[in-house]
């Protein structure tokens, strides 16, 4: 990949911190996704395998489909507040306590800071930001690739899995040559394309297809019919026996439907808390409508929590919509 003069003063400054630090942690964001756990466990394996003390951590259950990442079963909840370490590898998030305070900053001596999203600050000694990147696992692959690092087919993985969710499956207009091309040469690492799609798409209960079944049949459109959304209430959830993780993806359905701008899942966490996912076709610009309620991501694709019951949220979102969208 053709990387910035400051890209890879960035990098080389990265490659000399691991040289230095023996102690690791390494964190995404809470509500993990596949592409901070997957560019989370190849780190870790690397780093392990050339005899450094490393250790992936999520407070939140990480999601289903990312179990067959081979170091998954190894990510660890907490820490002692003792514990010290040499350098925190946190991907993916806006600022420390994005990871969901498992550490302070006074726990490590090196905070390096690797993110893709739009919004973000320089909370690391070093901050390798690349907004124009599809997923933070194609920068993990640079800094391999800097180090001339060689990576095993379970480490390829982990990196191919972070490209496919965060890509949407090379499908959503954040892709780049450089998806393609990151992902080119994982595979050639090893990495077993079909066994991956299987584990992430086309796996996963009986009640897990009932619960996005139900929750497609609510669906509705609003304002003009340029937004729709889906309500993931507790009730479904008891309904089909299922959790939050079963719903995964299902906000992508919103976009289908003709005519639709902005598509988004309400998901009722208690009746004073909802959390919003939204996805938006190319011209639309979500991190004007997240940012009013402090939350982040993506143009196309981005998210945030209400401080209000879920009926009460689509209220207040249809309300920043309607002016975002100009309707009467
Ligand atoms: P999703 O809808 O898939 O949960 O999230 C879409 C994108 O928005 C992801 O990149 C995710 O990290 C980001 N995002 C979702 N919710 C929040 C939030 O509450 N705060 C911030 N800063 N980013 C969020
Ligand atoms: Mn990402």
């Amino acid at each position: 990949m053709n990387l910035s003069k400051s890209d890879i003063n960035k990098i080389s400054e990265i490659s000399k911190i691991i040289k230095q630090s023996k102690t690791f942690f390494i964190a995404g964001h809470i509500k993990p996704d596949g592409d901070s756990i997957g560019s989370a466990l190849a780190l870790a394996s690397v780093l392990n395998r050339r005899g450094k003390k490393a250790c992936v951590y999520s407070v939140d259950e990480i999601p289903k489909f990312v179990k067959f990442l081979k170091g998954s079963n190894k990510i660890k909840k907490a820490v002692k507040k003792t514990d010290k370490f040499d350098c925190a590898i946190i991907l993916e998030s806006v600022n420390f306590s994005r990871t969901g305070g498992i550490i302070t900053p006074s726990q490590t001596k090196k905070i390096i800071n690797i993110d893709h999203h739009l919004t973000y600050t320089d909370f690391g000694n070093v901050n390798y930001i690349v907004p124009s990147s599809s997923s933070t696992a194609e920068l993990v692959l640079n800094i391999f690739e800097y180090m001339k690092i060689k990576l095993l087919k379970h480490e390829a993985e982990c990196l191919y899995t972070g490209i496919i969710t965060d890509t949407g499956r090379f499908q959503q207009v954040n892709t780049t040559p450089n998806s393609h091309i990151a992902s080119a040469k994982l595979m050639e690492c090893g990495v077993d394309v079909n066994k991956v799609y299987k584990e992430i798409y086309e796996k996963g209960s009986i009640n897990a297809l009932k619960l996005q079944g139900l929750a497609l049949y609510g669906i509705k459109t609003i304002l003009n019919n340029k937004v729709s959304y889906i309500l993931l209430t507790k009730d479904i959830f008891k309904k089909t026996s299922t959790s939050e993780g079963d719903s995964e993806g299902v906000v992508n359905y919103t976009l289908r439907i003709d005519g639709v701008i902005v598509g988004c899942v309400f998901k009722e966490v208690d009746g004073k808390t909802t959390k919003v996912s939204f996805r938006s076709i190319r011209n639309f610009d979500l991190l004007k409508v997240v940012r009013e309620f402090g939350g982040g991501g993506h143009k196309n694709a981005a998210g945030c929590t209400i401080n209000a019951g879920i009926k009460e949220a689509v209220k207040i979102v249809e309300d920043v919509l309607r002016k975002k969208l100009k309707i009467k």
